[in-house]
Formats: C-alpha cells, sequence, structure tokens
C-alpha cells in the first residue's frame, strides 16, 4: 500500500461502543490539548481529534500520521494500545504519545509499564498541554526519528520514555495560567460531537487540593487549584446552550465544584443560560469536600445540581487508610436537608466497599449514616485499584492483605475494524473483593445490601414509604435489614435476580490479568460478553431487572415494612389501611413510568393524596382519618416531564447499560407520573 506521508499530527480520546457508548462525555481533555497544540503548531501540521474508534480507523486506513496520540484511561487503554500496534507494525515510523491518569507515580512501576507495553513511545503525566508541544517541538528538530531523540536524552516537559531500559523523565511543569489553552469549544473544535448522544463537560478548574489513596488526582502535583477566566466559562456555556440537541444533562469536570467563591460566579451564569435555554435540567457536579455554606449558596442558585459529597465510608479508621479528608457530619447534613428542601435537587452519596481496612459492619454502619442523614441516592461502588495510586501500591496491598480480581470495565469489550480486520478487544480492571478485615463472604453481604439499597431506597421508589416510617421515629435501614434478613419472603423471581447478582458479583472474575484476558477475548466467550451475558454491571443491571419485577418488588417492599413495625411494635389498624392505599397509589405512580408518556391514568383513594404530598408524605395514619367519600386522582406526565424523559431515552438507549445508567442518573422525579385531584 502506498501511504501517503504528510505531516499530520492525531489526537485521540477513544471510547468502546460495540455495547453503546462507554465514555459519555465530549472529548474535554483531548480537546485542550489538541487546541492548544493547534494554537502553536497549527502552522506546521494539521491536527485532528477523535472519539469513535470507527473514525480513527477511516482515517488511519487513508494516511498514517507522523504523530498518533491517546487518551490514557482505564475504559479505553487496551482499545488505544490495539490501534497503536497496528497502526507501528504497518508504518514503523510512526511515534505514539500518551497522557492520561492510567500510568504509575513510582519510577520503577513506569519502567515495567513502559516495558509491558512497548508500543508507548512517549508517556505525558499531568497536563497533557507543555508536554506536548513541548514533544512535537523536540521530535521537529530530529525529523521524526524518535530513536534519534531518544538516543541523545532529550528531556521534555512532563513527559517520559525508556531508552536502553531506563527512564528518561523531563521537568514537572504545571500550566500557571489555565486561559493560555483556547477554549476547545470556542474555537468550532467540539462542534461535530453536539450530533452525538454525548454530554457537555466543561471545567473551570483544574487541580484538587486533597490527597485521597484511590485516587489519581490526588497526588501532591495536583494539588495547587488554577481557574479559567469567568468571561471565558461563561462564553463556553453560552455556546453549548445554543448548540445543544436533544440533551437536558451538563457536566462539570472540577473535582471540588461550589467550594470556591469564584463558584457563585460560574453558578450565577449557568443560572441565567438556564432561564433563556431551558437547558440544562440536570447539572452533574463533584461537589467540594469543604466549605459547606458555600456549597449550599451555590446550590441554591443552580435548578437541577444533583447535590451531595462523596464520603466512601463514615469509618475513621477506614478514612484515615484512605488518607480520606471527609467534610464534617453537621456540615453534610446541612447540605443535605438543604437539598431536599429544594424541589430541583436530587441529593446523594457515594460509598465504596472493600477500602483498606473495610468490614461488613463498618460498610452497614456507613450506608444507615446515609440514610439517616436523609440522602435520598446513595450510590455504592466497588473499590477499584487505579494504576498511578497509592492504594495499588505494593505496601498497600501487603498492610491491608488486598485480595483483588480482575473483570472487565463494564460495557467496555467489543469487536472493532482496525485497518480492515476486526478484532476482540477487552478492558480489564483489578477490583478489591476482601481484605485481612473483610472476608469474601462479608464482601458479598454487602453487596447484597448494596443491591437492596439501590433498588428499594434509591430514586424515590418508595418514598412515601420511608416518609411514613419516619414519621414513626423508624430509621429506614431497618427495613433495608429486615429485606436481608428475611429471604423467605423473596418471590421466586427476586430470588433468581439476586442468584444472578451473586453470581456476577463473584464469579464472573478472574485471578490475574493475563488470566482474564486470554479468558474473555476467547470467541466463545466474547459472544456472551457482547450480549450482555457476562461483563455487565451486575449492580445496575439487577436494579433495571428488579425495577421492571415492580410488583415482586413492591410486595416484599410492603411485607418487610410491615415486619419491621411488628417488630417494633408500632404496627396497628390505621398503618395497615394506609399502607394498602399508599400501595394502590405507588403502583399507579412509579409502575412502568417509561410507558404510555402522554396518557392520562385515573384511580379514587380514602385519602387525600395531594395533601399528604404536601407534607412530602410525612404523615401519622392515627391522625390523618380516611375521607368519607373517596377522591379519584389523575396520574399523568406533564410537559417537563416528556420533555425531559424523551431527551434521556434518547441520550441513554445509545449508551452501554441504558436503562441502568438512565436510572441510576435521572432523577426520577421527572420520571414517575405527576399527580392532581381529577376535575
Ligand atoms: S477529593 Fe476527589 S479528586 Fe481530590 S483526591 Fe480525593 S477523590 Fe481525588
Amino acid at each position: 500500500m502506498n501511504l501517503k506521508k504528510s505531516h499530520e499530527i492525531w489526537i485521540s480520546d477513544l471510547t468502546h461502543t460495540e455495547q453503546g457508548i462507554v465514555s459519555r462525555t465530549f472529548p474535554l481533555g483531548a480537546s485542550c490539548v489538541y487546541s492548544y497544540a493547534k494554537k502553536n503548531l497549527g502552522k506546521d501540521f494539521n491536527f485532528k481529534l477523535f472519539k469513535f474508534p470507527s473514525k480513527l480507523n477511516e482515517e488511519l486506513i487513508k494516511k498514517s500520521p507522523k504523530v498518533l496520540g491517546f487518551s490514557n484511561y482505564k475504559w479505553n487503554f487496551e482499545l488505544s494500545y490495539k490501534f497503536a500496534v497496528l497502526a507501528k507494525q504497518r508504518d514503523p515510523e510512526l511515534i505514539t504519545v500518551w497522557g492520561g491518569p492510567n500510568f504509575p507515580i513510582d519510577l520503577n512501576e513506569k519502567i515495567d509499564f513502559l516495558k509491558k507495553w512497548p508500543a508507548i513511545d512517549f508517556s505525558i503525566e499531568l497536563e497533557g498541554e507543555l508536554g506536548f508541544v513541548d514533544l512535537i517541538e523536540k521530535l521537529s528538530k530530529y525529523n521524526f526519528k524518535a530513536s534519534d531523540l531518544k538516543k541523545n536524552r532529550e528531556k521534555i516537559i512532563n513527559t517520559c520514555y525508556l531508552h536502553e531500559n531506563e527512564l528518561v523523565s523531563g521537568p514537572i511543569n504545571r500550566i500557571k495560567d489555565v486561559n493560555i489553552v483556547p477554549s476547545p469549544y470556542l474555537n468550532g473544535t467540539l462542534d461535530e460531537f453536539f450530533d452525538q448522544p454525548l454530554i457537555p463537560l466543561f471545567e473551570t478548574t483544574r487541580g484538587c487540593p486533597f490527597a485521597c489513596a484511590f485516587c489519581a488526582d490526588g497526588q501532591a502535583s495536583k494539588n495547587k487549584i488554577h481557574r479559567y477566566h469567568p468571561e471565558r466559562t461563561k462564553e463556553e456555556l453560552n455556546y453549548i446552550a445554543k448548540r445543544i440537541k436533544n440533551m437536558s444533562e451538563l457536566m462539570n469536570a472540577d473535582l471540588n465544584f461550589g467550594m470556591y467563591k469564584q463558584d457563585v460566579v460560574t453558578a450565577n451564569i449557568i443560572r441565567d443560560i438556564q432561564e433563556k435555554y431551558d437547558y440544562p435540567q440536570t447539572v452533574i457536579v463533584a461537589t467540594g469536600k469543604n466549605m459547606p455554606q458555600r456549597v449550599i449558596d451555590v446550590a441554591s442558585i443552580i435548578k437541577g445540581w444533583q447535590l451531595g459529597a462523596s464520603i466512601q465510608s463514615t469509618d475513621e479508621s477506614v478514612l484515615k487508610a484512605s488518607n480520606r479528608q471527609n467534610i464534617t457530619s453537621s456540615a453534610y447534613k446541612k447540605l443535605i436537608d438543604f437539598g431536599n428542601k429544594s424541589n430541583n435537587t436530587k441529593t446523594y452519596t457515594d460509598l465504596m466497599v472493600a477500602l483498606p481496612g473495610d468490614t461488613k459492619e463498618k460498610h452497614f454502619n456507613s450506608l444507615r449514616w446515609s440514610i439517616d442523614s436523609n440522602v435520598r441516592s446513595i450510590r455504592m461502588h466497588q473499590s477499584i485499584m487505579l494504576v498511578g495510586t497509592d492504594m495499588a501500591s505494593k505496601n498497600t496491598r501487603n498492610n491491608h492483605g488486598l485480595k483483588t480480581k480482575f473483570r472487565t470495565v463494564p460495557g467496555a469489550v467489543g469487536y472493532y475494524e482496525i485497518l480492515e480486520k476486526k478484532y476482540p478487544i477487552a478492558e480489564i480492571e483489578e477490583i478489591i473483593i476482601g481484605s485481612n478485615t473483610l472476608s469474601e463472604k462479608d464482601y458479598i453481604e454487602c453487596r447484597i445490601m448494596d443491591l437492596f439499597i439501590q433498588t428499594f431506597y434509591n430514586n424515590y421508589l418508595f418514598e412515601e414509604v420511608f416518609a411514613l416510617l419516619k414519621s414513626l421515629n423508624v430509621s429506614a435501614f431497618d427495613c433495608m435489614l429486615y429485606i436481608n434478613d428475611h429471604p423467605e419472603l423473596y418471590s421466586n423471581n427476586v430470588k433468581e435476580i439476586i442468584k444472578d447478582f451473586v453470581s456476577g458479583t463473584i464469579d464472573d472474575l478472574y485471578d490475574t490479568l493475563e488470566e482474564a484476558q486470554q479468558s474473555v477475548l476467547s470467541p466463545d466467550i466474547m459472544v456472551k460478553y457482547i450480549e450482555g451475558k457476562l461483563g455487565y454491571n451486575e449492580l445496575l443491571e439487577n436494579t433495571v431487572r428488579l425495577f421492571n419485577k415492580f410488583e415482586d418488588s413492591r410486595d416484599l417492599m410492603f411485607k418487610s415494612v410491615k415486619g419491621t413495625l411488628q417488630e417494633k411494635n408500632l404496627f396497628s389498624k390505621d398503618i395497615e389501611k394506609y399502607l394498602n392505599e399508599l400501595e394502590k397509589f405507588i403502583s399507579i405512580r412509579k409502575n412502568e413510568p417509561l410507558r404510555d408518556i402522554g396518557s392520562i391514568k385515573s384511580m379514587s383513594f380514602s385519602y387525600d393524596f395531594e395533601a399528604i404530598r404536601e407534607n412530602d408524605y410525612i404523615i401519622n395514619p392515627k391522625s390523618m382519618p380516611l375521607l368519607e367519600e373517596p377522591l379519584r386522582f389523575d396520574f399523568f406526565h406533564d410537559q417537563e416531564q416528556q420533555k425531559y424523559i424523551s431527551n434521556q431515552v434518547k441520550m441513554y438507549s445509545a449508551q452501554a447499560e441504558g436503562m441502568g445508567r438512565l436510572l441510576f442518573q435521572s432523577d426520577s422525579r421527572l420520571i414517575f407520573r405527576s399527580f392532581s385531584k381529577s376535575s
């Protein structure tokens, strides 16, 4: 083949697509590197940006660039690496450059990593812009002969490479004024992505002052915060709002939004845009872990901010082992109380299971604490060993006896065409499933409890039931424990789902990376992954299954509420009557909420549910007697809900694990039917 040599420099931030889009945001990081490089070197080179593997392949068939850059995350490394290997095989002069957090911080581990993956010519750490431009300039000096540059051991900013098995590292340099990076929105770089079901991602700051052991952003070199001019942010957000199509969400990439006084300015910009464009309806941010009053001030300005804080664990020893600093309990409660009072906010917290030092009791305590703090959505995660983090170091593994296994990154498995041939590719990650404080059996029990919380507690599915418990001074977590402790109440469908969940949690795992790769990539196993029989996110998938078996889940919930109250001698005839009505009410509002959008359903009740709603469903049935005449109510999706649902379905149906993510990420109050008295 006659390859057209060119002065092409390509940058890619690939996502898996075979089972739906895995990385569901605009490629912000890669587009910043692209924009900065184009600004500095655009006269001499033709730059291109890619997110989808099919597009990169199309271009690669036509020509070979001088330099091919890849973002390096755990969800795209193998896919990118396959492109790198094949592109280099065809054109040995092609130079590959990598940047992203999926790279070790320890010197020896860096050497091992680069030896293991020889198609990586250069790896850039921290922010990519300075390193990438310095590298291209130095490569130009050597007429793009990487071996000559390496022979001379040229030092390149933020970049390292191997030469004769030794690591050559350049000086570490962070961008002090991030405004030198042209906005990839305002210069049109990201225009093509408005046609895709992707969430616009923007940043107002870079850096994080905290130092969590499990996080790649916890390194000392990333501690200082650098901020963009507010005018630029304003222009970017207006630019996005004018071009957005079929999308309700906006994501902020700041690591601690709301913690700084300048965030008030950003919040006002977003609010103005919301008033003008009716977008975004949901704003996804990582909330600041400090300055709770300021976070509240900022949150009160923006509509649709999912307000919360990542707690990971409430146990002091677990937090200490991860070098984690949490917001104080009182500040956290204040934040959540504020969020719950606002109609436009869904409060959340993130918890991790099996962190160093964790136990079943500590995990359950963290769940109880979150529920008793009235958090509306508890997001429970497995502990993933990220390359380059302190938690993944040999020391931490040994000190805590961490037991880990390997599995595919959910959704990130597929066949991809690269240079006219199809290849099976799978991303593999390492998760903790036990330690010297957490047996494997306890780990499974923690995960089953997570499934119950995710299904029954999160997302407002049974909020009215939990409000009743609250009015009786009973913790909703007691009801979750009741469900957990009474398997005799499970229907056959529920039993089947729990069995599959346990199997997905523990069976679909491998002892080593090599074993995982060998097994997953064999054709008969690949088929199972692609068909979704293996490698799915078992928590999301089985939540959806329990959600779809609405009658089974509802019956289990109501039997457990009754049992919980009986155990505490609080059950009475009045409560029984109210629960009977509530069961019908929840069914008509929440069963199959995405079906028959636009239709109106009606039903009569012996309670005035409009009045009960006014009181956030916190009622004592004794003081709320049955109506003499039943009242009829209509149940429907209003205009705002219909638009939201239509956008959410469009976006999530294009994504891996679409329905699970839709339930997990959306504000269910906009999905469940509204109601009012029939006229
Ligand atoms: S606060 Fe968040 S971003 Fe910062 S180090 Fe901890 S986990 Fe990472």
